[in-house]
């Protein structure tokens, strides 16, 4: 997960955490005014110029920055400018906070992206009152962004994210000359699963089998998303072949210990899956599709040597449990 999704997680699923607030300000005197106003309810993260700013906002991804316009070096405006910029940083809300609030100024910062504007010297309610306003729309908009990335039914990521993180994964594999390992898996006679005990015990089992596979997986970079129906995709940045096909073993014997009974299935009593796995190092001519071809021949592989198993090229990898 990039910062900005695990900052997003923490706040929307994990245990509720206090708003995180950064306050940018030259003048420590200024900072500490702020901070008291923020200390009882807040966690108030401080930075006292422009560099400093971006590093904490990208490490920490504060809830929302309080930017102080006039400062050495890099100013207010050119520090929104970056934010504004960087994916891991551009869904932060900015207040800028000025001693000079002439209409010019104000227009400038709203259209590089700022949310609000509060003038110098702070009167403590307004500042409370705005900040309030704007961690709830901030909250409101984290929460549409992750219902636009998750997948309604299993809780995994959607096809979206996951295409979106190939692509992203992908150029980071050629411009680092890393490897790509993707792990594509389909449940094996799943209609007969829906025709034998109906469909929603259909979607319970998808339920547990997404619980599974995301149990199995270790690293944090790894992405598991529901592909399809009954597919799941899991992507494994810096993977050799050797890796993916234990990460997905590993994920088969997490379903089949689920112990789902599946009286529709000729391979196993249980739900069970198929899957193929495939890994490049992408040079910059190939497209991301390649991938997902390179592992789809090698579910049809799995599936046409008798379900219940891997495959990877060179040839099948797996025995059955
Ligand atoms: P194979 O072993 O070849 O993969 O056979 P299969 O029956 O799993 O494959 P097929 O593609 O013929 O059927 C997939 C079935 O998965 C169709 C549908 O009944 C079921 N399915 C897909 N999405 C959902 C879902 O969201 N909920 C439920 N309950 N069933 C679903
Ligand atoms: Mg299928
Ligand atoms: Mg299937």
């Amino acid at each position: 997960m990039c910062p900005a999704e695990e900052r997003m997680h923490a706040v929307l699923l994990d245990a509720p955490t206090r708003p995180r607030l950064l306050v940018v300000d030259d003048q420590a005197a200024n900072i500490q005014v702020l901070y008291r106003v923020f200390e009882a309810d807040h966690q108030v993260l401080m930075a006292t110029d422009g560099e400093q700013a971006l590093a904490a906002a990208l490490r920490h991804q504060p809830d929302l920055i309080l930017l102080d316009v006039v400062m050495p070096g890099m100013d207010g405006h050119t520090v929104c400018a970056r934010l504004k910029a960087s994916p891991d940083t551009r869904d932060i809300p900015v207040l800028f906070i000025t001693a000079h609030s002439d209409p010019e100024q104000e227009t400038k910062a709203l259209a590089m992206g700022a949310v609000d504007f509060i003038p110098k010297p702070i009167n403590p309610d307004v500042v409370r009152a705005r900040v309030k306003t704007h961690l709830t729309l901030k909250r409101q908009a984290d929460q549409l962004r992750h219902m636009a990335f998750m997948d309604g039914l299993t809780g995994t990521f959607n096809r979206r994210l996951f295409d979106d993180r190939l692509a992203m994964e992908w150029s980071r594999a050629v411009r680092e000359q890393r490897s790509l390992g993707l792990a594509l898996i389909d449940v094996d006679f799943f209609k007969a699963y829906n025709d034998h005990y109906g469909h929603q015990a259909g979607d319970d089992a998808l339920v547990a089998v997404a619980g599974a596979l995301k149990g199995a997986g270790r690293r944090p970079a790894d992405v598991i998303a529901r592909y399809g129906g009954e597919e799941f995709a899991c992507l494994l940045p810096d993977t050799d072949v050797a890796g993916a096909l234990l990460v997905a073993n590993r994920m088969r014997e997490a379903v089949f210990k689920l112990g789902l009974h599946h009286a529709g299935s000729s391979v196993a009593e249980v739900v069970t899956f198929s899957a193929g796995v495939a890994v490049v190092q992408p040079d910059g001519n190939q497209a991301p599709a390649t991938l997902l071809k390179l592992a789809d021949e090698q579910l049809y592989r799995a599936k046409a040597l008798g379900r219940n198993q891997v495959c990877a090229p060179p040839g099948p990898a797996s025995g059955t449990p």
